[in-house]
């Protein structure tokens, strides 16, 4: 496996770009050779293009970095880049990611082509089996490169909960989402709508969760993705917090397993991510606090670097079988780690 691979960043300004940014620095595989933007930033140095939100300094040697449009020939131009990481918004990413992928290997965290036949919807953790979709559409598409998509941020994070509890036979799902400021970008939402308020809509997002869950929890049958036959129904709100979902979660399950048992499969559930022990996997995918009052995204959202879902308040519900509360970071684990993780699990497995 060769390692060091050279990487663009389309959408490189935006919150999920930064963050690529900001968790790129140091990785042991992974080199920042190109950032791309629109055609308002390309052609500025990175330090005068883009309004840096993280919490770490951006680093000198980026803020000197030019800035590319996102079309192939400026990527081809701009450097030797091995694979590239979309963060563009969703209506744009569609013909770009396209274009990329006649070359290269993308990895896009944009919702373009998420429920494509042939585009894998990966959670490393949960469904890595679902890569084997990435030679079919090779030959199909005729790409040197190919499509990798992660799903959106509040849909990860609950899947990932939800796989554990498969075993117990989980055929119904109701969700509540109290998603972060940060999951709709920067500038986003206008501080006169969000402050002392809750939005109790956020578009396409119900859809996503309850289309994106049914793909990322099927099954892979030689040259398909069989989705399972989950249903789900999502209600989701904006909130004023920065950074963190938080999701209220209400599953049916065949089986009546013990609040124990539950937090037990919570607890052990692990995945390729571990096993190859990649470098942003995180030790626990699922931490389960005990408080009666967690998890908090001021305090939880950090948990595993960002990577970890945190889960609590797992109890009995006297209509569907257990409830419980999930937490996930939407630009961490919802955004630019997972795409860094799934790239990981694709370079290891010598797909890219
Ligand atoms: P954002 O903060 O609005 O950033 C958008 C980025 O796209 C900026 O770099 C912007 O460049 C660039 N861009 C905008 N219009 C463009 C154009 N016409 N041509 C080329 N580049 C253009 O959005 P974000 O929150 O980072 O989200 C990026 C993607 O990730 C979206 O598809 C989103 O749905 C998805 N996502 C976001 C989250 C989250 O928590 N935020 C989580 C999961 C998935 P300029 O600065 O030059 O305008």
């Amino acid at each position: 496996m060769r390692l060091n691979r050279k990487v663009a960043i389309l959408g490189a300004t935006g919150a999920v770009g930064q963050r690529f940014i900001e968790l790129l620095q140091d990785h042991p595989w992974f080199k920042i050779e190109v950032l791309a933007a629109s055609e308002r930033s390309a052609g500025k140095k990175f330090g005068h293009a883009c309004n840096w939100i993280m919490n770490s300094n951006l680093p000198t040697e980026i803020a000197e970095m030019p800035i590319v449009n996102v079309d192939l020939e400026s990527i081809r131009k701009a450097g030797n880049v091995d694979l590239v990481f979309s963060a563009l918004p969703g209506g744009l990413a569609g013909p770009v990611e396209s274009e990329l992928a006649s070359e290269y290997p993308v990895f896009s965290k944009a919702s373009a082509h998420r429920m494509d036949q042939d585009v894998p919807l990966i959670i490393p953790e949960v469904n890595p089996e679902h890569v084997g979709l990435i030679p079919i559409q090779k030959k199909a598409r005729g790409w040197k490169g190919f499509i990798s998509t992660d799903p959106n941020c509040s849909t990860i994070q609950l899947a990932m909960t939800l796989k554990p509890l498969m075993n117990f036979g989980l055929s119904k799902v109701i969700v509540t989402t109290m998603q972060a400021l940060s999951g709709a970008g920067y500038p986003g939402v206008s501080s006169l709508d969000i402050i002392d308020n809750v939005i109790p809509f956020i578009s396409n997002e119900e859809d996503k969760l309850e289309c994106e869950s049914q793909k990322i929890l099927g099954s892979f049958n030689y040259d398909r993705i069989m989705p399972d036959k989950l249903i789900l129904s999502a209600s989701c709100n904006r909130v004023n917090v920065r950074e963190g979902h938080l999701e209220s979660v209400f599953v049916k399950l065949d089986q009546d397993p013990t609040i124990d048992d539950v937090e037990e499969a919570f607890r052990k559930f692990k995945g390729k991510p571990q096993e190859l022990n990649l470098p942003s996997a995180p030790d626990n995918p699922i931490v389960v606090r005990e408080e009666k009052n967690r998890p908090q995204p001021r305090f939880d959202r950090k948990e595993g670097r960002g990577m970890s879902v945190v889960v609590g308040r797992i109890r009995k519900d006297p209509i569907m079988t257990i409830k419980y509360m999930c937490l996930g970071h939407n630009t961490i684990r919802g955004a630019a780690g997972g795409g860094i993780l799934s790239a990981e699990l694709i370079v290891a497995k010598g797909i890219a």
